[in-house]
This record gives structure tokens, sequence and C-alpha cells, in this order.
């Protein structure tokens, strides 16, 4: 899969961000993840068991961000466009 066709599938995938259903949970709720879905500093955690989680990179180097926010974040100051690139260089 191409970087570009590999950040598609990852944004697209992380519209609804924690606690998407899994085999061992298939009732599991999920929950839109609001800004994080398209930010910079936002990484996408899968459990063992399925689990998907946001965690916030910029936590590692400010205390004032939560290591996992609170879901759907709507506002946030540390938020930054994700860059998507087009495959076309
Ligand atoms: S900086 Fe804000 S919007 Fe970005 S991942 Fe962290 S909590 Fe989410």
């Amino acid at each position: 899969m191409s970087a570009a066709a590999d950040e598609r599938s990852r944004r697209s995938t992380a519209i609804f961000c924690t606690m998407v259903s899994s085999k061992a949970n298939p009732s599991a709720k999920t929950v839109p993840a609001g800004l994080c879905d398209r930010c910079t500093h936002a990484e996408r955690i899968q459990s063992d068991r399925g689990t998907v989680y946001i965690r916030c990179a910029l936590a590692r180097v400010n205390p004032a961000f939560a290591k996992y926010p609170r879901l759907p974040v709507l506002q946030c100051e540390g938020y930054e466009e994700m860059k998507l690139s087009s495959g076309q260089e």
C-alpha cells in the first residue's frame, strides 16, 4: 500500500476512534473522535482485543494535554490539521 493510500485508510478508519466494536466485544460503544480525527498529534492505538483508542502525542511533552483525551474533542489548543499527501510529487 502506498504511503498516501495508507494515510487515507488511517484517516477513514479513524473517524470513529474509541471503543470500536470487535470480535471480543461486538457491542462496544463507538465514539466520534472530533478534532483528534484530523490532528497530526493523534495516534491510533489498537488493543489485542480490537478496542481502538486515541493517544495524544503532545501529552508526552506538555502535561496540559491528556494522554487519552476524552472524545469527542471539540476544542483544542494543540490541534494541527493533518496534512494528506496527494501521492503525486
Ligand atoms: S492535540 Fe488536541 S486534537 Fe490533537 S490529538 Fe491531542 S487532544 Fe486531539
